[in-house]
């Protein structure tokens, strides 16, 4: 997208230092936003994603390292963007995700899980979307997945957690549905739902199952494909990044409250 259509307007993406993120971040640059890059990385990772936020269009850029399993992290980064004008875009794209069986998973997996893919977006929404509200203008982005629609084994925690931003996400969209008008653009709030994507967090499961098949990573990535995302292609986050993009538009006012798959027919079936 070339045209500069949310010039001036503030985007937070969690988690953005690398894959979905930073993808969902350079495409709102692209379109004229400051960003609010976050992530948990080291210096020189954070360079490189500035100066790819830089190359991509971005004019101002601030680094915050919030650890999102950590309530009182998360409640000074937000009242640290409202003290500079507060965020119009939000974006909550952070997540971790470990499989292993219901009876082998432990209580740290499952916390850790459940505040970063979950409860740190209801920390960021509680406190952001006021402002959006009285500005009559917000987007919320939330990047849930295909586990927020259907379930695979070894994988409940984050099932749940995903399962959970879906009916977040619901919730504040019916509770912010009135606020702004098709002129402002209005207050929405939707999920992104992808399924198997390139990025650094699936990894694990590419090894995994290139274990099992034999024949390298290829032919581990074709099995998963096989099995679930039936056009048996990946999803780039360069995808992902142009309809979180799309859903910021002023046009997209009346879409609120929906899930949606990018999953390569994964949840038709
Ligand atoms: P990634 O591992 O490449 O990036 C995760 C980001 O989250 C990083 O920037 C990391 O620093 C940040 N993060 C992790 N733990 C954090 C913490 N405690 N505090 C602060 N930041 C933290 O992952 P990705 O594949 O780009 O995933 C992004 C989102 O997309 C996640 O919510 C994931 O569940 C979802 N998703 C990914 C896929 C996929 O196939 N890659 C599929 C469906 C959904």
């Amino acid at each position: 997208m070339s045209d500069r259509f949310l010039e001036g307007r503030t985007a937070l993406i969690t988690g953005s230092t690398q894959g979905i993120g930073l993808a969902i971040a350079e495409a709102l640059a692209a379109a004229g936003c400051h960003i609010g890059l976050h992530g948990l990385a080291d210096k020189q990772t954070v360079e490189a994603a500035k100066q790819r936020l830089q190359d991509a269009g971005a004019q101002d850029i601030r680094y915050f390292d919030a650890d999102l399993r950590s309530p009182d992290a998360i409640e000074a980064m937000m009242a640290d963007t409202a003290g500079c004008g507060g965020v119009d875009i939000l974006v909550n794209n952070a997540g971790v995700q470990r499989t292993a069986s219901l009876a082998d998973a432990d209580r740290k997996t499952w916390d850790t899980i459940l505040a970063v893919n979950l409860s740190a977006a209801f920390h960021t929404m509680r406190l952001a979307m006021p402002a959006m509200g009285e500005r009559g203008y917000g987007r919320v982005v939330n990047i849930a997945s295909v586990h927020g629609l259907v379930a695979s084994v070894d994988k409940a925690p984050y099932v749940a957690s995903k399962f959970g931003i879906v009916g977040l996400s619901r919730v504040s969209a019916l509770e912010y549905a009135s606020r702004g008008d098709r002129v402002s653009g209005g207050v929405t709030v939707n999920c992104i739902c992808p399924g198997w994507t390139e990025t650094e967090l699936i990894e694990p499961q590419i090894d995994a199952r290139t274990q099992i098949v034999g024949g390298g990573r290829d032919a581990g990535i074709a099995d998963l494909l096989k099995e679930k995302q039936p056009t048996l292609r990946m999803s780039e986050p360069s995808e992902i990044g142009s309809l979180a993009v799309w859903l910021c538009h002023r046009h997209a006012h009346n879409i609120t409250g929906t899930a949606i798959p990018v999953d390569g027919g994964w949840t038709a079936q």
